[in-house]
């Protein structure tokens, strides 16, 4: 390594030269894994600008509207290039969307309505949206509160149980569900080519189950999305993977048009859809966010990569593997304890470029059932495409590493988590000796 960066990750950064050259050592396995990660990145990058000049985008779609937003320009723009780029119909793009679970929420309480069955075929959904279907916690406004009826079909060895997930379908059953990234558990992600194969598997014998899919963390890491292979409607956050970094907060959903319209109507008022909402001039940086997303996602990928093998050299299970097919940017660590969760998570916030100086504490985040640490000293608060590391506080005790806008800042992350859990004698110091 350039001794001028080594001589400033040692002197500014207090990284230890163990460690240092742990970190390169094994950043140099896993440097053959980038050409994939490139070629993806370079047609994403296509397909993105693709949609943007085929949408015509212009400079004049930045201005800001007021009031009720009728004729926002701007916002039809970002809704047209989210159908371009995810092969969709119809989107609905939405800074006011609060977040990914407010997303998704939103598209399952427009769709069903009382009597109707959701079947969950990935197994347990990410943690919020078990309180906001009603599993889990008492909140009011549940979907099983409105009388809507769930189900889970299980993973099986981390793929979807297609022959079980067809057994469970009934004349009630409204719609399936797909939670592609790992979430807060301990299974890879799901890959677009087998959730194409589960969907076209139930559409064979029920064309009108309507296929949802939770596309949080996924965009971007592969060529395809879920809705290249038949999902009827998908949703995810702005503060992850297609924000690319710059926006500031929102989610989208993108889907058949006929579905889209139901969730529109549901977001502002039967009547109203689509057709109000004011975007609070953020349509520069959803859409310029947007262009950088394919590539931020890459260099996401690397850094999850390296934080991958450094951490498997060192002996603790990772997810995925190293040579699995990834198809969201997490690289989950399992930890076996608390204390290393925390100090993880520490080393990571102590990297960031804003609130390196706080320290991360475990706590009851709203839609949580178990306390959560975060790290995410990002530009923009709680986003996870920026590098961040979280963890439930509960068994087996996985920290969940992602995000990162540039590979370089990944690498200092991973150095400096790697670094605090050696000061801390938490773990065999003999095996970072080369
Ligand atoms: C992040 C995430 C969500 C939504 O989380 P928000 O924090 O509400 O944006 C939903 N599902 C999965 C798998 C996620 O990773």
């Amino acid at each position: 390594m350039d001794k001028d960066i080594k001589h400033i990750l040692n002197e500014y950064f207090q990284i230890d030269n163990k460690v240092i050259e742990y970190v390169n050592l094994k950043e140099e396995e896993i440097k053959d894994k980038f050409k994939h990660i490139d070629e993806v990145k370079e047609y994403n990058q296509c397909k993105v600008l693709k949609s943007m000049q085929e949408s015509r985008l212009s400079s004049t779609d930045f201005n800001w509207a007021s009031g009720y937003g009728y004729g926002d320009v701007g916002r039809e723009k970002v809704e047209k290039i989210y159908s371009g780029v995810f092969n969709s119909e119809d989107a609905l793009v939405r800074a006011l969307i609060a977040s990914g679970t407010s997303a998704i929420f939103l598209v399952l309480s427009s769709l069903l309505r009382p009597g109707d069955e959701l079947i969950s075929i990935t197994g347990s959904p990410y943690d919020t949206m078990q309180e906001a279907i009603g599993i889990k916690g008492n909140q009011k406004c549940t979907l099983l509160e409105y009388g809507i009826k769930y189900k889970e079909v299980p993973l099986i060895d981390g793929n979807i149980d297609i022959d079980k997930a067809i057994d469970s379908i009934s004349n009630k059953t409204k719609m399936v569900y797909i939670q592609r990234s790992t979430g807060y558990s301990s299974r890879k992600a799901i890959s677009v080519g087998d959730i194409g194969k589960a969907i076209k598997a139930i559409k064979e014998l029920y064309t009108n189950v309507v296929v949802m899919v939770d596309n949080c963390y996924g965009e971007f890491t592969e060529k395809i999305e879920p809705t290249d292979v038949g999902a009827d409607i998908m949703a995810g956050s702005l503060i992850k993977n297609p924000g690319g970094g710059l926006a500031l907060s929102g989610g989208y959903i993108v889907g058949r048009k006929d579905l889209v319209e139901q969730v529109a109507n549901r977001s502002t008022a039967p009547g109203l859809g689509k057709e109000c909402g004011l975007t609070f001039g953020m349509t520069r940086n959803i859409l310029q966010g947007l262009f950088l997303a394919p590539h931020v996602v890459s260099e996401a990928m690397k850094g999850a990569l390296l934080v991958g093998a450094v951490y498997k050299g060192l002996g603790f299970d990772i997810i995925p593997k190293i040579n699995d097919h990834r198809s969201d940017i997490v690289q989950a660590i399992k930890f076996n304890s608390p204390e290393m969760v925390k100090e993880f998570c520490k080393g990571i916030q102590s990297a960031s470029a804003v609130d390196s100086h706080v320290i991360p504490m475990a706590w009851d985040m709203p839609g949580y059932e178990n306390k959560v640490i975060m790290a995410s000293g990002g530009f923009v608060e709680g986003s996870s495409i920026e590098l961040s590391a979280d963890g439930p506080m509960r068994e087996p005790y996985f920290a969940y590493y992602q995000g990162g806008l540039t590979y370089e800042h990944c690498k200092i992350g991973v150095m400096k988590s790697l670094n605090n859990l050696y000061n801390g004698n938490l773990i065999d110091k003999n095996k970072l000796t080369i």
